[in-house]
């Protein structure tokens, strides 16, 4: 029989840090801090096997299975806390939380206070002398409860949260402005207005009985893992459904017991910039959600941390230590306690953690630790600084960035010149660093229709998570640096400004009031998440400047890999640019590219229309200068690399023109009258222009394309040798099937470097090598190796041809079979190793089967994405290729690699 329950509590448990992928990530750290003497409430972790039961059993059967284990847990809490769960004097109230092994923001999160009812409140009341906790423990109990699991939401969008409508009545009737200042009986008269909302709107009950209300909870977890905001999560980070989540039941502590008790959220390092800076934010009696809901302004942790969100508020230090002071200056001793643990945390799981506390009554409870998330900047630095302080192994440092998390470091900041021209008009806490211009939008699910938009909102929910995803950026009037907009836009490197409190939103009007100004919906803002301000209209940006810690991390990175970096460029500025991000050549260069700049383009257009070789000839002729010329500066660029240079590809139909005044104007230059044009267009037509006339059947049918396009390469590379410039070559020939379209394709080009070599009395080196993108090339390597310098896979037809989904047309059905499940990622995003893989597999070792030392690389999209690279260098691959901006990435996966394939084999050993 399988164990389903795992207790933890008085510093003993029968879980630890190792189990997350059985107790969830919240459950696997609340047993290990239990080990190391941190205190935490007692509870215990329902396992994940027991969500994929649920899923694939669904809720009776399940529910019948763990009771009798579920009443022996509650019975264990019970024994640790002397209460007594669903009594009338002494309840035990528990919380009851989720918890996948990764947290997962799209989830369920929490149920606070429950086990409480009408006559369990009144017990609390007397056992603590404190009635007014007693109902706002009750009042929280039903608004979280009603709103989760009995599922009371707002009507529209544009509505508030209905329990929060009915606070703000009372508060409205009260003349209060602070949900504290609402008395006992006002807490009282806001239970019987919640019960009877949702008895109103939802035609039931709110459930007295305790273990009907943990049961409600327990399933309301479950099946958060399968809702919609869930699932898209996973789909986003490539998460399996089969993770499941954990339950966690733990002993409620309560720090809304009066002004000695707490509720705050802490960060051992700063999430934002990485900083070695303890920072975080509480609120005195308060529970939970609040400081992350934002309703109220939290305080700082750390007096340095206070005086600097003063500072950024604007608010004076005498106000400051009054009315805002850091829990260091309110609660000295307890501040000393939760700095040791914090500094005990963070040594322990070496690495910066992000954790939730209680303070009640004067003593400090830690409710989870979990390694925080982080910008990508702050990821580079936290692992440096670990490193540097000696707590993690330089191959650590480099295992614990994420490559995906580098393409932050290269996002656009502010021109300066810029900025100092824009009307500022709102400021607030620099929450995720960035720049972002967009339209203003307030409901996350209209962001989709705007090519850029900002999502404003008040505070965000998991509910905003897609639109968040889309968004440029978010903006919101409440909340601090731990809101939930922070923290999630800090996980996904968006750039966020949260608290913005001089931002006046009205959802029903659309529009924001801010400094002196109303915006509207679709108008355009510019928001700097680095120092928090907010202006009006488009802010131009620039390209950053990456710092000392990135080269760093790249020098360190490139020591692991054996694989080398290439890029994906056509001109010599993205070949200088990918070279000053460390590649090491150009993995492919599309020539065709170089054809639709000025002039090029018409001459292009010209060698089309000719009718007979001669007229093409003639045509190619004036391409020739130019194509040399693209060549000396790219292969100069990469002075030492290899460049490879991919022969014409695309169809000629993408080359002409489909206007017709564009073909008017084309017919007067050329002298051809408008029906020979217009014929010659019908003419190149094709049902399937990408299984048709392309790649080498091009120069197969036009050697004369294939001559011209070698003349340039070869031409171009004596002229640099004449220069001293070391430049090396690589021809490559597109689209293959069988080798004999390959061999053509070769004695042409070695046919027409023998004939320039003569012409000019100076001989270079060149190589020339074919792509594996037809699925019968990968079949048939052995033979395709024995005329080929080297592969390249492109990966992006491969997939297209074997899935047989065509790339143009992949939108139309992709985004619904990513929803059912038939697929788990975009093939042309993620390689398909299943499949695809085979083939690449395949076609790299029958390559080297018939010529050992064959040079293999991928240049499909597929070569800047981390997994896809991993299976890369598991496949034997000499180099990936990607577009400039993604060589960091893929540099650091390479590293990755060969790192973890490393530990496979000393594992297996
Ligand atoms: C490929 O097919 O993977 C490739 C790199 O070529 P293109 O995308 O230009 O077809
Ligand atoms: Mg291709």
């Amino acid at each position: 029989m399988k164990k389903f329950f795992y207790t933890f509590g008085n510093g003993e448990a029968e879980g630890k840090a190792s189990m997350r992928d059985l107790l969830g990530g919240k459950g696997a750290n609340l047993a290990e801090m239990n080990r190391i003497g941190v205190p935490v409430p007692p509870g215990v972790t329902i396992t994940t096997d027991v969500c994929t039961l649920f899923t694939e059993r669904g809720s009776e059967e399940t529910m019948q299975m763990i009771w009798s284990d579920l009443e022996k847990s509650i019975h264990h809490i019970e024994q640790l806390t002397h209460t007594i769960f669903g009594d009338k004097e002494n309840p035990c109230l528990v919380s009851v939380r989720s918890g996948a092994r990764v947290s997962m923001p799209g989830m369920m999160d929490t149920i606070l206070n429950l086990g409480l009812n009408d006559q369990a409140v009144e017990g609390l009341a007397k056992k603590t002398g404190n009635e007014r906790f007693a109902w706002d423990s009750y009042r929280r109990f039903i608004q979280m409860y009603g709103d989760v699991v009995m599922g009371l939401k707002p009507e529209s969008k544009e509505d508030i949260d209905p329990f929060e409508e009915i606070i703000e009545a009372k508060k409205e009737e009260k003349q209060v402005s602070c949900d504290n200042d609402l008395t006992t009986d006002d807490l009282k008269a806001l239970v019987t207005a919640f019960k009877e909302a949702i008895y109103q709107r939802l035609g039931e009950h709110f459930p007295t009985d305790p273990w009907q209300q943990l049961k409600g909870a327990i399933e309301a977890v479950f099946k958060s893992w399968m809702n919609d905001r869930a699932i898209l999560y996973r789909r986003l980070h490539q998460f399996p459904a089969e993770w499941g989540t954990a339950v966690n039941i733990q002993a409620m502590v309560f720090g809304n017991m009066g002004d000695n008790s707490a509720t705050g959220v802490a960060f051992t390092r700063d999430a934002a910039t990485g900083e070695n800076l303890f920072n975080g934010e509480y609120l005195v009696n308060a529970q939970g959600e609040d400081v992350v809901a934002g309703t109220r302004t939290p305080q700082q942790i750390t007096k340095i941390g206070s005086q600097r969100w003063a500072e950024l508020q604007e608010v004076d230090e005498a106000t400051r230590a009054s009315q805002y002071p850091s829990l260091e200056e309110a609660m000295p001793k307890i501040y000393n306690e939760l700095d040791a643990v914090q500094q005990r945390l963070e040594d322990h799981y070496c690495d910066m953690q992000d954790l939730e506390f209680t303070i009640q009554e004067g003593k400090l409870w830690i409710l989870q630790t979990r390694n925080g998330k982080r910008t990508g900047p702050a990821m580079v630095k936290i692992a440096l600084d670990l490193m540097d302080e000696g707590k993690i192994t330089e191959k650590e440092a480099v295992m614990s960035v994420d490559p995906a998390k580098l393409d932050e470091l290269l996002h656009p900041v502010f021109k300066q010149e810029a900025v100092a021209k824009a009307e500022q008009i709102g400021k607030g806490l620099p929450a995720s660093p960035g720049a972002a211009t967009g339209q203003v939008v307030f409901f996350a699910d209209e962001v989709a229709k705007y090519e850029k938009a900002i999502l404003v909102r008040i505070e965000t929910s998991p509910e905003d998570l897609e639109g968040m995803h889309l968004a440029q950026g978010i903006l919101t009037a409440r909340g601090g640096m731990t809101s939930h907009a922070a923290v999630v836009a800090r996980g996904m490197g968006k750039c966020c400004i949260s608290g913005a409190g001089d931002i006046h939103i009205n959802y029903k009007n659309r529009s924001f009031k801010a400094e002196g100004c109303e915006m509207k919906e679709g108008e355009w803002i510019s928001i700097d998440g680095s120092t928090g301000l907010v202006y009006k209209g488009m802010v131009a940006t620039k390209a950053p400047t990456v710092d000392g810690n990135f080269a760093r991390l790249m020098a360190m990175s490139d020591k692991y890999s054996e694989m080398k970096v290439r890029t994906n460029a056509d001109s010599p500025r993205d070949a200088q640019i990918a070279r000053d991000f460390g590649a090491q050549g150009i993995g492919l260069c599309r020539t065709e590219h170089m054809f639709f700049d000025g002039e090029r383009i018409k001459v292009m257009r010209e060698m089309i229309l000719a009718k007979d070789v001669e007229g093409r000839c003639k045509a190619l002729n004036k391409l020739l200068p130019f194509q040399r010329e693209d060549f000396e500066g790219i292969l100069k660029a990469m002075e030492g690399y290899g460049v490879t240079i991919r022969l014409l590809d695309p169809p000629l139909h993408e080359f002409v023109p489909h206007q017709e005044a564009q073909q008017r104007e084309l017919s007067e230059e050329l002298g051809i009258t408008m029906e020979e044009i217009q014929n010659t267009i019908h003419n190149l037509e094709e049902f399937n222009p990408m299984l048709g006339h392309r790649g080498c059947r091009l120069g197969n049918t036009y050697p004369e394309i294939t001559e011209m396009q070698a003349r340039a390469i070869i031409e171009a590379t004596i002229q640099l040798k004449k220069e001293g410039v070391d430049a090396r070559p690589e021809i490559m020939v597109p689209l293959i099937g069988t080798v004999k379209e390959l061999e053509m394709q070769v004695d042409i080009i070695h046919a027409t470097a023998k004939k320039v070599f003569e012409e000019s009395g100076m001989e270079v080196d060149y190589q020339v090598g074919t792509m594996i993108e037809i699925p019968r090339a990968a079949l048939t390597a052995d033979k395709v190796a024995e005329v080929a310098d080297f592969f390249s896979f492109g990966t992006n037809d491969l997939t297209q041809m074997t899935f047989g989904y065509s790339r143009d047309d992949v939108s139309k059905f992709l985004p619904i079979y990513l929803e059912k499940g038939l697929l788990k990622n975009d093939p042309f995003e993620v390689l398909d190793q299943e499949g695809v893989g085979q083939l690449v597999r395949m076609g790299t070792e029958k390559g080297r089967s018939t010529k050992p030392n064959l040079k293999v690389g991928i240049c499909g999209e597929h070569g800047g994405e981390p997994s896809s690279v991993m299976f890369c260098n598991t496949v034997g691959m000499d180099y990936v290729s990607c577009s400039p901006y993604r060589v960091p990435i893929a540099r650091l996966a390479a590293a990755h690699a060969m790192i973890t394939q490393k530990k496979r084999v000393n594992e297996t050993k």
